[in-house]
């Protein structure tokens, strides 16, 4: 073989040896609830940063679609997956997609960074909820997260992350939250025993928690009520109520590399609400 040859096989090689390792350097992100507001925010700030998401939607098939084109579109790889956090019978088929889509869009098993944000919430006293109301909350907000983080578990990389999303109201006390508060509460808890037990995979699992932001949740009251969104603006350190910008960036950072030391901890991003 000449010596010209052997040279461009080498190169050849190296440069394919490259493309390799840079496939598994890429991270995944799975984030449900991604098809609009704190999710939605999460996905675009983490693909600015190189990294590919699995998108998850519940209703809102075409602004899920549309949160891919823009990820895309900033040079990311993502996917949009339908999923009921609440209905925890579904959970298997959709592990089943995940896995399809890991093989078919990355050619792999494991994806690097689960975010548990999907969530609705009530407005109602304590003395009025309904076992209903309880039941509906409590099925998204907490058992959704604890029985869909164990099914991904095999599927998260060794050396993942988890975040967890509870709420500014789970330390401040505002009437009507009663149920919601407690339910956030327990996210916390719960992340403090995944942080324990995960640990032995060096995954690590934090929970953050927002102020009131503007986005649809509790039917855009943050956002469209004028009065509601002067309260919380008056009693906000940084005199404003908190846009999706402030909480999408903030989670990224906490996946990066700067804060794999970060492990069992609650941030909350809130401008410093109620302080
Ligand atoms: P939005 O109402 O803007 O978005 C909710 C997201 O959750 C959507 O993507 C929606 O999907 C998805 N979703 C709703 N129901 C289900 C379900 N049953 N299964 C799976 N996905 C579902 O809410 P935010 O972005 O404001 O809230 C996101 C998280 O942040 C929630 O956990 C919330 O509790 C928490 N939070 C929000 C605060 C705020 O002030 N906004 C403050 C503190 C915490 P689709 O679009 O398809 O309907």
């Amino acid at each position: 073989m000449s010596g010209h040859l052997k040279l461009f096989l080498l190169l050849l090689l190296w440069t394919h040896k490259r493309k390799q390792e840079q496939v598994a350097m890429t991270k995944i992100a799975l984030i449900t609830g991604a098809s609009r507001g704190l999710g939605k925010n999460t996905a675009l700030s983490l693909a600015k940063k190189g990294v590919d998401v699995i998108v998850t939607y519940h209703s809102k098939e075409a602004e899920a679609n549309s949160v891919v084109t823009a990820i895309e579109a900033m040079g990311a790889k993502a996917v949009a997956l339908q999923l009921d956090t609440s209905n925890t019978k579904t959970f298997d088929s959709f592990e089943e997609q995940v896995k399809k889509s890991l093989q078919d869009k990355w050619q792999t098993e494991h994806f690097d960074f689960l975010v548990n944000n999907a969530g609705t919430g009530i407005n109602k006293p304590f003395a009025e909820t309904t076992e209903e109301d309880f039941d509906r909350l409590m099925n998204i907000q907490f058992k959704g997260v604890f029985f869909l983080t164990q099914k991904l578990l095999p599927l998260i990389n060794d050396g993942g992350r988890i975040v967890n999303i509870s709420s500014g109201l789970a330390r401040f006390t505002l009437p009507g939250y009663a149920a919601y508060a407690s339910m956030k509460g327990a996210i916390e808890v719960l992340t403090r025993y995944m942080a324990k037990e995960l640990g032995q995979r060096q995954i690590a699992v934090n929970v953050v928690a927002p102020g009131a932001i503007e986005t649809d949740f509790g039917g855009g009251v943050v956002r469209d009520n004028p009065d509601i969104n002067k309260f919380i603006a008056s009693q906000t350190a940084l005199g404003r109520v908190g846009v999706p910008d402030d909480i999408g960036g903030a989670i990224a950072s906490l996946l990066s590399e700067d804060n794999k030391w970060v492990n069992a901890q609650k941030i909350e991003v809130s401008g410093g609400q109620f302080i």
